[in-house]
């Protein structure tokens, strides 16, 4: 049940063929701004206390994001 109602908090970008897929944990995602601070293309963005995406497309899958956040709640692939 636990697992469930994780999964149904997790936002997921839409997938296209060549598209990165940014997913982010809404459960684990506190607000911070680090992922936003160190997006290099400026993809992601606060919306109310979490974070979003706002340009998937100028995504490059650096995936600084990925390894700054400290709370393991972003995931580029
Ligand atoms: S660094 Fe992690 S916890 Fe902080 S806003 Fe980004 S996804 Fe959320
Ligand atoms: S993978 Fe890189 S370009 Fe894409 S959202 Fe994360 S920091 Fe930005």
């Amino acid at each position: 049940m636990k697992i469930a109602e994780d999964l149904s908090r997790v936002e997921e970008t839409e997938k296209g063929d060549d598209l990165p897929n940014i997913v982010i944990n809404e459960t684990y995602c506190k607000g911070c701004g680090i992922c936003i601070d160190f997006c290099p293309t400026d993809v992601l963005e606060m919306r109310g206390n979490l974070v979003a995406v706002k340009n998937l497309e100028a995504c490059t899958k650096c995936q600084l994001c990925d390894l700054r956040c400290p709370d393991f709640a972003i995931q580029v692939f």
